[in-house]
Order: C-alpha cells, then sequence, then structure tokens
C-alpha cells in the first residue's frame, strides 16, 4: 500500500512565506495546499481534512483566533501559529481558542520542522487514549497508572497539586499551554487569575525533575505566554 503524504494546508496572505513554506515542506514529503485568506482556509480545512494547518494570525480578512475557534467547533487538527512579536496578547487568546503551538516571523525551517513533527506525533497517538501507556520524555517517566514519577529511574516524590501539575503538562506534551489553561485544569476556572500559585508550584516542580532548575530543559518557560512539556 502506498503510504500517503500527511497533509498540511497553510493560511497566510505573505506571498513570499506562502512559496516558502509550499516549496520546503513539499520538498519533505508533505503535501501543500495554500490559501491566502481565513474564509478560503476555513473551507480547504473543512474539505481536505489535513493533518495539520499552519496559520498566520494576522489576515486580512478575519480575525485568526476567530478562524481557530471556529476549525476548533468541528476539528482536532493540530494548529501551528505563525505571528509577528509585538501580537503577544493575540496570541495568548490563540491558544486560549485551542492553538497547538506557535512561532514568531521571521522563523528557521528546522524549527518549523520540529515543530510539525511533535505536532503529528502528538496528534496521531493522544495520551488520553493510551492510559495504560508510561509517558517518557527525556530523563523523565510518568506512570499514569501507579501514579509514579521518576527522574533517571529514581522515584520522584510529588504532591498532589506538583503531580496535577505535571499530569497537564503530560497529557499536552509538547504543546505551549498558557497560564490560564494551565490554572483552570490543575486548580478549577475560579482560580484562572492566580497566576503567582502556578509560578510557585512550576519552580517547585523544576526543583524536583529539573537537573538545573534555573536553566530548564524539561519545563519551558514560553515568555509571557506560558509553559510547554518538551518532547523528545
Ligand atoms: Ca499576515
Amino acid at each position: 500500500m502506498a503510504k500517503t503524504d500527511p497533509v498540511i494546508i497553510v493560511i497566510e496572505d505573505d506571498p513570499s512565506i506562502r512559496r516558502f513554506l509550499h516549496t520546503s515542506l513539499s520538498t519533505q514529503g508533505f503535501k501543500v495546499f495554500e490559501v491566502d485568506t481565513g474564509k478560503k482556509g476555513i473551507v480547504e480545512v473543512g474539505v481536505r481534512k489535513p493533518d495539520l494547518l499552519i496559520l498566520d494570525l494576522g489576515l486580512p480578512d478575519m480575525d485568526g483566533v476567530d478562524i481557530i475557534k471556529t476549525i476548533r467547533s468541528w476539528s482536532t487538527v493540530p494548529i501551528i501559529i505563525l505571528s509577528a512579536r509585538s501580537d503577544e496578547q493575540q496570541k495568548i487568546h490563540a491558544f486560549d481558542a485551542g492553538a497547538d503551538d506557535y512561532l514568531t516571523k521571521p522563523f528557521g525551517f528546522g524549527e518549523l520542522l520540529a515543530r510539525i513533527r511533535v505536532a503529528l506525533r502528538h496528534s496521531m497517538r493522544p495520551y488520553e487514549q493510551s492510559q495504560t501507556d508510561i509517558f517518557i520524555t527525556g530523563n523523565l517517566k510518568f506512570d499514569a497508572v501507579n501514579r509514579v514519577v521518576c527522574v533517571d529511574n529514581q522515584e520522584v516524590h510529588l504532591t498532589p497539586i506538583q503531580y496535577r501539575l505535571l499530569m497537564v503538562l503530560v497529557k499536552n506534551a509538547g504543546k505551549v499551554l498558557t497560564h490560564q489553561q494551565i490554572l483552570k485544569e490543575v486548580w478549577g476556572p475560579s482560580f484562572k487569575e492566580n497566576a503567582h500559585y502556578l509560578r510557585i508550584y512550576m519552580s517547585q516542580l523544576r526543583q524536583k525533575l529539573e537537573a538545573d532548575p534555573a536553566q530548564p530543559k524539561l519545563l519551558l518557560t514560553e515568555s509571557g505566554i506560558g509553559y510547554r512539556l518538551k518532547v523528545w
């Protein structure tokens, strides 16, 4: 049986970036479709059922966040955002709306490919559907069945909240989570404004899981946005 190339839809109004993505992703074995407006993009996603969507937030006809919300109402396709650095607030809204990852322009192609691989792996093997699996990334082992966490095969004791925080990150491994998303998942909807809780517990978790908590390799900070559990 012939292997089917993963389908990627690019929604981007800048023709040079579109052309660059089309050419470079095609040589990497992806089937690429490109459009220059949000409205066309939504139709393409519905028709082609892509494996991944690359979305520019600054489009002429629609707000990028509204595009994500629309698509998320009927699709779980991984969405990687392209954005200009000045759009930080918009970027946060995009994550809250259901985006999976983002790249700031100008971006390196190697970085984009790595993010695509993580997003595809994540969508093809959703952690929730394999609860009996043990999740491993780097030197971290997370055993959800026995509720055991190990670093370098040494068991690490976590408090219930530290465990829940790590579990939320593991469930979304490789994906950026906003402060609000994490607060809501770990502490509940009424704690969405209590960002200092998250800072304190993230620092505790780093003390327990990272070789050098000041230079985290696993629990990464996405500046101004939230956190990401790195996937190897
Ligand atoms: Ca644009």
